[in-house]
């Protein structure tokens, strides 16, 4: 088997790990942006970041303008910030959504940018360092930046090795309020990562062995997603399950239950890992008769056959959202132009979208 594997990010993990290290920080410049959300003022992250940049001497600013599913308006407006600061490096925390908005910013303040999904990405990018506070995307450790494309009204990623962060701080201890909706739904888009990486036309050894630790690691706090009860080591494992998911897809790019995820987002607001969730079953369940060998290697993995499995994703997600045939079958036409459906290692037609699109979330 021929193939490569390539991650660049030297990942930090453990208790108090930004405070351990603020030498780590000190390399990168003089002057940081910070690019957050709301959160990070109250979960011990952004206050951890301004002592570590104050012991180093470095002065920073902060841009916490970033929403849930961010903009291609708000990142640009964060370039232009970056610009007139004279960052030398930036400092990402928060979700899936600061961190990829850090990366797409971290373009933006370096190149002229007029259209971000088309404009080639050149090397001249700041260096980033991402600390996650929810346990899910991974994007402290991908080179993607996953965008709301109101043009195209879907979301949209932007992908260049340069995007790499160069270095992520895993600590549990930011997400000791984090809400159990949120747990509930990061934990769910790292499974489908997981999973999906190894249902990718580029899941390799590498990626694999990486998937089934995670889904190893995932599973095992299945009992603490569902008492919605985490002891510190439950949110660590969560964050290292999530990390490894993030590894795979930077290898592997995901496959069309993001593709279709992305229009129950889109359109009706469902946060990025429920419209996975909702989804995973029955897309899997599609793949029985289509890719029978990497379903066995996924349940092997999973340590349990696929009934078993969607009762359990079931049991999280709580009650289905429910929408309307004409709703479903635009959403298949969109993912079906979307790139992740030829990512996936055998071909998935609309009408074959459209019916996991009903038998998940259909009236
Ligand atoms: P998110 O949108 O970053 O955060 C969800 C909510 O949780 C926000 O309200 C956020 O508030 C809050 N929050 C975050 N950390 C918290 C904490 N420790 N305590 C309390 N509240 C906290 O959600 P996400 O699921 O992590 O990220 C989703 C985004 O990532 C989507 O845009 C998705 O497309 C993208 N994604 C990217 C990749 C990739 O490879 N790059 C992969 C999968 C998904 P504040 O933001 O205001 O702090
Ligand atoms: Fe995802």
């Amino acid at each position: 088997m021929n193939f490569t594997y390539y991650m660049p990010v030297r990942v930090v993990a453990g208790e108090d790990c930004v405070q351990k290290n603020a030498a780590l920080f000190a390399p990168f410049g003089t002057r940081a942006l910070i690019v957050t959300g709301k959160s990070s003022a109250k979960n011990g992250a952004l206050e951890d970041i301004f002592r570590v940049l104050r012991q180093n001497g470095q002065e920073f600013a902060v841009f916490n303008e970033i929403e849930a599913n961010p903009s291609v308006a708000t990142v640009q407006k964060g370039g232009l910030f970056a610009r007139s600061f004279g960052a030398d490096f930036i400092v990402a925390a928060g979700g899936g959504s600061p961190m990829d908005a850090a990366k797409a910013i971290a373009l933006c303040a370096r190149q002229d940018v007029a259209d971000i999904f088309s404009h080639p990405i050149g090397e001249d990018v700041l260096p980033m360092i991402h600390i996650p506070t929810t346990a899910g995307t991974g994007s402290e450790v991908t080179q993607y930046s996953i965008l709301t494309d109101d043009v195209s009204q879907t979301k949209r990623s932007i992908a260049a090795p340069q995007l790499f962060p160069k270095i992520a701080f895993l600590d549990g201890k930011y997400m000791e309020d984090l809400p159990q909706s949120v747990t509930v739904n990061t934990a769910l888009d790292a499974v489908s990562h997981a999973v999906e990486g190894m249902l990718s036309v580029r899941a390799n050894l590498f990626s694999d062995a990486l998937a089934r630790e995670s889904l190893r690691l995932l599973f095992g706090e299945y009992s603490a997603l569902r008492a919605g009860v985490y002891a510190r080591a439950d949110r660590q494992m969560l964050l290292y399950g999530a990390a490894l998911a993030g590894m795979v897809i930077a290898n592997t790019g995901t496959t069309p239950v993001h593709g279709m995820g992305y229009s129950l987002t889109y359109f009706r607001g469902v946060p990025h890992g429920r419209a996975n969730g909702l989804l995973l079953p029955a897309f899997l369940e599609a793949c029985k008769g289509k890719v029978p060998r990497r379903v066995s290697a996924i349940c092997e993995a999973l340590g349990m056959d696929l009934p078993a499995f969607s009762q359990k994703v079931d049991d999280l997600i709580g009650p289905r959202d429910v929408y309307s045939e004409a709703e479903l079958r635009d959403y298949a036409a969109r993912a079906a132009k979307n790139r992740n459906v030829k990512n996936y290692l055998a071909e998935f037609s609309e009408e074959e979208l459209f019916e996991v699109l009903c038998r998940s979330v259909g009236g």
